[in-house]
This record gives structure tokens, C-alpha cells and sequence, in this order.
């Protein structure tokens, strides 16, 4: 690890699933000072938002990041453009979601970025896969 773990989580549920989180897993390692150290194996979790929804297949990926924050969610939403996602409703179906669990110890309250992501306190698979992945950090 030479810069800030960070996890990303990863989602679609929108065309090919799987084709999108690898499609993704590629594309952040390719971002400037970003290198994928490992992800999760993807799974299938039910949409939030309580609107009738094809499942969602979700993974993680712990990344060593010397980009700031704001870079990287830059990037992120790049990525999700590029995966065909565009603009509709928040929580509507979408070809890939990328968000920002946790980025090393930093706090934001910031709108658009908030660190850690809220939605850690109620994502049980979310925990799980950090836990999966917080084991490689130092590993
Ligand atoms: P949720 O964030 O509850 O999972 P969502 O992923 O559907 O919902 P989006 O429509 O993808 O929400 O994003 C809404 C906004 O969230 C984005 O414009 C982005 O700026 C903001 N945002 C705030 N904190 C983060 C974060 N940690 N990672 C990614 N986006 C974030
Ligand atoms: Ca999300
Ligand atoms: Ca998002």
C-alpha cells in the first residue's frame, strides 16, 4: 500500500451485470494514481427503495488510491457514464453504480461526497465485503 485504502462498491442491475462490475473493476485500475488490490465476488442483493426493481448484482474493491477524493468520484461517475448509465431517479435501475464506502479515515459531509458513504450503517452485505476485504489491507 503506497497511497489510502479505499473501498468502492460496485453495482448493476441493468443489461449485463457481470459485464459491467468487470468492466469496472478495469477501468478503476486504470485511473491515474488508483491500483485495484482485490474484489469481492459479486452477489445478488434486492433493489432499496421498495420500487419494483430487477436484483441488483453488487461487489467491492479495495483500492490503494494517492488521488484525492474528489478525483476519484470524478472518475467513478465517469466510469458509470461510460457503462451506459444516464441520468433518472435516485435508487432508478442503472447499468453500473459506483460508490465510495470509505476513503481511509477521511469525514465528509459534503452532499456530493459524503465519507464514509451513509448507507455503511444499513448495507449488511456492505459490511461483510469491507470486512472480506479490510483482512487484505494489511495483508
Ligand atoms: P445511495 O448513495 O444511497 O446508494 P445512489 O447510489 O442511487 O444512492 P446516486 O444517484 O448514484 O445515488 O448518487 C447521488 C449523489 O450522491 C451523487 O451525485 C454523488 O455526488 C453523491 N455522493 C455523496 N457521497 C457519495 C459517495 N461516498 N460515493 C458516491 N457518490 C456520493
Ligand atoms: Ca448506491
Ligand atoms: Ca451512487
Amino acid at each position: 500500500m503506497i497511497g489510502t485504502p479505499v473501498f468502492v462498491a460496485l453495482g448493476s442491475n441493468l443489461g449485463d451485470r457481470e459485464a459491467a462490475l468487470a468492466f469496472a473493476v478495469t477501468a478503476l485500475g486504470a485511473i491515474e494514481g488508483v491500483r485495484v488490490l482485490a474484489v469481492t465476488p459479486a452477489l445478488e442483493t434486492e433493489p432499496l427503495g421498495g420500487l419494483p426493481q430487477p436484483a441488483y448484482l453488487n461487489a467491492m474493491a479495495l483500492l490503494d488510491v494517492t488521488c484525492t477524493p474528489h478525483e476519484l468520484l470524478a472518475a467513478c461517475q465517469r466510469i458509470e457514464r461510460q457503462a451506459g448509465r444516464r441520468a433518472r431517479t435516485r435508487w432508478a435501475s442503472r447499468e453500473l453504480d459506483l460508490d465510495i464506502v470509505r476513503f481511509g479515515d477521511v469525514v465528509s459531509e459534503e452532499p456530493a461526497l459524503r465519507l464514509p458513504h451513509p448507507g455503511l450503517a444499513d448495507r449488511a452485505f456492505w459490511i461483510r465485503q469491507l470486512e472480506e476485504l479490510e483482512a487484505r489491507v494489511d495483508g
